[in-house]
């Protein structure tokens, strides 16, 4: 596990970055926090980084969002559900077919999701500072010295 803060949007689309270069597809990443702690600048960050072009914003109508980058990807937010029903599944399933998938809000969604290739969790601190946890793909990621975990 990986601890980082973040003291600006750029920095955490660079930490994003890093992580994305260990990414292959099939792999799932989720991405948790409050509203506004950044999980869509992060996944914007990690985009960029495979070769997305396109405007990478919340899938705020739909459940999901497609780019295609040097492989495809797949942005799903499940912010909207309660529960995960089978329809709802039904629906996910092609988002994860030949992609890397970066999930917002996944706590729904987690017993039925396939086992994640890095847990993000993104917290408010101060001002425009956020804590930046990193759990699995964090051998681009700098560690800091304090922490030797
Ligand atoms: P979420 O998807 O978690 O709701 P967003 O990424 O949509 O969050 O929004 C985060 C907001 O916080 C953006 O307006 C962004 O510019 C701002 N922000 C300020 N500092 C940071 C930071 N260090 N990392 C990420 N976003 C930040
Ligand atoms: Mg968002």
């Amino acid at each position: 596990m990986v601890e980082l803060t973040s003291a600006s949007p750029e920095e955490t689309e660079r930490i994003a970055a890093d992580l994305a270069g260990e990414l292959v597809p099939g792999d799932v990443v989720t991405v948790s926090g409050d509203l506004g702690a950044g999980k869509t600048t992060f996944i914007r960050g990690a985009c960029r980084a495979l070769g997305v072009a396109a405007l990478v914003t919340s899938p705020t109508y739909t459940i999901g969002n497609r780019y295609e980058g040097r492989v495809p990807i797949s942005h799903l937010d499940l912010y909207r559900l309660e529960v995960m029903s089978e329809p709802d599944w039904a629906d996910l399933e092609p988002y994860f077919d030949g992609t890397i998938v970066f999930v917002e809000w996944p706590e729904v969604a987690e017993a039925i999701l396939p086992d994640p290739r890095a847990r993000v969790r993104l917290r408010l601190l101060e001002g425009e500072n956020r804590l930046v946890v990193v759990e699995g793909a964090t051998k681009s990621l700098q560690m800091p010295a304090s922490s030797p975990c």
